[in-house]
């Protein structure tokens, strides 16, 4: 099902002004969700009434007239607001989500996911193909602690460590205990909303891990060949 919207990041914006405080970008380059076309969106205000922290923008495809709509985030630093990320609607539906990154992540690492996403929403699929391998090879030498070492040993070493159990193992055990607190009546234990939607988020997470993660690889794999 394609989603309703999705986010694009603030690296797709180009020019700009501030207005009732707010740094407003003058165009958005990105696909368009109607005729995947990569095009430059200009943006036009599309509620008078101004909001502190977002910026409702309207704009029209230019290859096909379609009308689509963006939502551009604000935050604030030091009393200067900036432009924290974009999204737009309705979604094109080979758009992949940035996903979301662990805080402790280290800046570096960040930035190379963050590139790799970029490459590939501006239509740069080498790059994209690239960047991705070298946050591959960034997030495991993190991990792992090692500094000197090759992709392919990189790899060895981190299937034999305990670092690639471990996540599977806590999420693996943390159902369990999700499972029997249903399960088992106790009046203290209540489970509620949150509680349903992480089981489910963990639950969707098994399913990729264990079925479609290794299908996905396959298929890159194929089309390598
Ligand atoms: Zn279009």
């Amino acid at each position: 099902m394609r989603p309703s919207s999705v986010s694009i990041g603030n690296k797709t914006s180009k020019g700009g002004t501030n207005t009732h405080g707010q740094f407003r970008p003058k165009s958005v380059n990105t696909f368009c969700p109607f005729c995947s076309s990569k095009v430059t969106f200009s943006l036009v205000n599309s509620n008078p009434t101004p909001m502190p922290t977002i910026w409702p923008a309207q704009s029209t495809c230019p290859e096909c007239e379609e009308s689509v709509n963006f939502i551009v985030y604000y935050t604030k630093q030091d009393g200067n607001s900036s432009v924290a990320d974009i999204s737009m609607f309705p979604a094109p539906s080979h758009l992949i989500a940035p996903v979301e990154l662990p805080e402790k992540l280290p800046a570096a690492l960040s930035s190379a996911v963050r590139d790799a996403e970029a490459a590939y929403r501006a239509g740069l699929y080498s790059p994209a193909v690239t960047c991705a391998g070298r946050a591959l090879e960034g997030l495991l030498k993190h991990i792992l602690r090692e500094k000197d070492t090759s992709l392919y040993k990189l790899i060895d070493i981190f299937c034999e460590s305990e670092e690639a159990t471990k996540p599977i193992k806590k999420l693996s055990h943390t159902m369990r205990e999700g499972r029997n607190v249903a399960a088992h009546f106790d009046e203290n234990i209540i489970p509620d909303q949150k509680s349903a939607e992480i089981m489910i988020e963990l639950l969707h997470y098994l399913v990729s891990y264990l079925f479609l993660f290794s299908e996905k690889a396959e298929k890159l794999s194929t089309k390598l060949r």
